[in-house]
């Protein structure tokens, strides 16, 4: 028998403020271990320690645990920011989102989504179709939880990602956090990138075409970033996507191919 599995997540704040969010599902008897590497990671943030930091753990119903894949991923190389947001552009264009809403998609993520100019807590929901933003609280947004890879999966993803100089923390929980993103109903795209001011990469994940890695969309030094989940309606309703992204259960049990760089980078 498999032994219970437990959601395990971390919140760290300071004076209110989000300063960083991480999660695992784990089997009981890895709990503790993982319990202290997240803590660990919210006093050693690049924005400073956490003043409040919260952990929870609950133990998940085997029966409703969804298992699932990694989307491929490539690179597209860009010469810059300027480049990597056109190229954006076309992409999720080309994957059906309406200009409109890919344009004010961008311009959002660009101005600093949460009110005030700074990067949110979660991600905006834009309607795929008029660029309308869906999400009830701009600050918080949308958060996609509750996933992770197996063991298995996250050793190939290391050996996999490694050949290609990709193993980076960045990199992989990026991918496991699109992975729940596209096995979302109702959801066509996302577009992201950082709000750490160190890493100007980012990605266009669709569900025809996979993780879209570009290496630059944003200048070195910028705090705002974001992430944008384009919503169509006729597939799911708007509450059945928020509960499937922010609720379900996806253990990945699949890694998908990772191509080759075409240019060095970093
Ligand atoms: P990061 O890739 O961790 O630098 O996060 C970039 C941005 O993505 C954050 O500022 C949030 O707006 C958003 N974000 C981070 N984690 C999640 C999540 N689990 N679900 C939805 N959006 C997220």
């Amino acid at each position: 028998m498999n032994p219970t599995l437990y959601s395990l997540r971390m919140h760290s704040t300071r004076e209110g403020k989000h300063i960083s969010g991480a999660e695992r599902i784990v089997p009981a008897a890895e709990l503790a271990r993982a319990g202290r590497a997240l803590l660990q990671r919210a006093l050693g943030h690049p924005r400073g320690p956490a003043a409040e930091l919260r952990l929870s753990a609950e133990a998940i119903d085997p029966a409703t645990i969804r298992y699932g894949r990694l989307p491929d991923v490539r690179t597209l190389p860009v010469a810059d920011y300027l480049a990597g947001r056109r190229q954006a552009v076309e992409l999720l264009v080309r994957a059906g989102v309406g200009r409109q809403a890919v344009d004010r998609a961008l311009a959002a993520l660009v101005a600093g989504p949460a009110p005030g100019g700074v990067a949110m807590r979660g991600a905006m929901l834009v309607d795929a179709d008029s660029g309308a933003r869906l999400e009830a609280d701009h600050a918080r947004g949308v958060r996609a939880s509750r996933m992770d890879l197996t063991r298995s999966a996250d050793r190939l993803l290391r050996r996999r990602l490694g050949r290609v100089g990709l193993n980076n923390p960045h990199v992989r929980e990026a991918l496991v956090l699109a992975a729940k993103v596209l096995a979302t109903p109702g959801i066509v795209a996302e577009l992201c990138w950082s709000d750490d001011p160190d890493y100007p990469a980012g990605y266009v994940a669709t569900v025809a075409d996979g993780y879209l890695r570009l290496p630059h969309l944003k200048p070195i030094g910028e705090e705002r970033g974001g992430r944008a989940f384009f919503w169509r309606s006729g597939v799911a309703s708007l509450e059945e996507t928020m509960t499937f992204l922010e609720r379900q259960v996806l253990l990945i049990d699949q890694v998908g191919t990772i191509a080759g760089l075409p240019v060095q980078e970093f």
